[in-house]
């Protein structure tokens, strides 16, 4: 016999999963409705209704994939891209790297266009490559880069893609429910996200949303999608009208993120940007006022995931144990070039708070001070606080 399922406490303050909100756990247990009961149609309409307003666009199909993140980017590329089709990919970290991968397995000429880790993607080298490329059908980026903790910012980018006829996809993954998509304003044509990061939900679902240039894209295919779980044509079908059968919804999941998204739609939308912004810039200020170096410059910082520099001479491994043995608390190590060189802290959704603020500079600082740096822990937590105190610039 096993013994009953009874994980150890945590917070969960990395890249994701982050921790789900208590009223998302609730929601959970909800008995199970059929897929085609019309009880559970209505609450499929009333999420994609919510999920409309906190993408911020009225893109008609604007629906959650089953999957996590991943299947929302496997989704954007399988059904927008044929063989032999030439594809633009924004290289500034891994996220990047596994678009490029995605796209080339569907079949892409994939051209990359790339930027060290930790910096943005320079509108004038996508402008370059659009120049050289100018068949490209599309031109993907990473918003919110979670390797890094770049906001990659889409406006300039925007404009020259759709002066070029190109559509523009965005990796949303982590910035959905943090900080502002505006899909529409942006004129963004595909865009996808998972429910882990900023959501305070559970991994399971991949939010996507489509321009109507996109969905003719897709309904003037020469080939048929290479992936039939993901054919969003068909899955349209399950989340339009027709309501045809294609797969069994992920039932409890839809539950969760209904609720998680009417959790932000109650605190009003531009109200959670406002918090994770807060959140976020009173982390930056604590953790230099501790002595420690940010990777990524100012302007461009995420506030839901923030990168710091470990400094010279600390074994990452064990910090990160110890936060968890001491502390409970789970942040993220470096991916691919920045391994071993920063960790990932992340303040999304239910987390971004200033109890989850002030638990981090204090146990960081405890488990730097057990490794011999001097860092300055008070300092820290009243740089915090007074960041607090100053009201949100727009
Ligand atoms: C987490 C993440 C993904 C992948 O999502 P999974 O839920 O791990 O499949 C993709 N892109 C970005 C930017 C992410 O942060």
């Amino acid at each position: 016999m096993k013994t009953e399922l009874n994980p150890p406490e945590r917070t969960l303050m990395g890249p994701g999963p982050s921790d789900v909100h208590p009223r998302v756990l609730r929601a959970m247990t909800t008995p199970l409705l059929g897929h085609l009961d019309p009880a559970f149609l209505t609450l499929m309409n009333e999420t994609m209704e919510l999920l409309r307003e906190v993408y911020q666009t009225n893109h008609q199909v604007t629906i959650p994939m089953s999957g996590t993140g991943s299947a929302g980017m496997e989704t954007i590329f399988v059904n927008l891209v044929e063989p032999g089709d030439t594809v633009i990919v924004g290289v500034n970290g891994l996220f990047g790297t596994r678009m490029v991968d995605v796209a080339e397995r569907c079949g892409a000429t994939v051209v990359s266009v790339s930027a060290d880790w930790g910096d943005t993607i320079e509108p004038a080298a996508i402008e370059k490559a659009l120049e050289e490329h100018p068949q490209a059908k599309l031109v993907a980026v990473v918003h919110a880069e979670t390797s890094t903790g770049v906001r990659q910012p889409l406006q300039q980018i925007s404009e020259i893609v759709h002066r070029h006829n190109s559509l523009f996809v965005c990796d949303m993954v982590t910035s959905l429910g943090g900080i502002p998509t505006d899909i529409d304003k942006l004129q963004i044509d595909a865009a996808y996200s998972g429910t882990q990061k900023c959501l305070s939900a559970p991994p399971g679902l991949a939010p996507v949303t489509l321009s109507e240039q996109a969905v003719d894209v897709i309904r003037n295919r020469k080939t048929k999608v290479q992936s039939w779980y993901l054919d969003l044509s068909m899955i349209q079908n399950y989340w339009s009208d027709e309501r045809s059968y294609h797969h069994t919804a992920p039932i409890t999941m839809i539950y969760a993120l209904r609720e998680s998204l009417r959790l932000i739609t109650e605190e009003g939308v531009d109200q959670v940007f406002d918090r994770h912004k807060r959140n976020g810039l009173a982390l930056h200020d604590g953790l230099e006022a501790m002595g420690l170096e940010l990777l990524v410059d100012k302007e461009y910082r995420l506030y839901q995931l923030t990168s710091v520099c470990i400094p010279e001479g600390v074994n990452d491994t064990q910090v990160r144990k110890d936060l968890l043995d001491d502390y409970g608390l789970e942040i993220g190590g470096g991916l691919g070039e920045l391994k071993g060189k920063v960790w990932r802290i992340g303040l999304m959704g239910y987390n971004a708070n200033p109890n989850k603020v002030t638990l981090v500079l204090t146990a960081l600082g405890s488990a730097l001070r057990k490794q011999g740096v001097d860092v300055n822990v008070a300092a820290g937590i009243e740089a915090a606080d007074r960041a607090f105190e100053q009201p949100v610039a727009k």
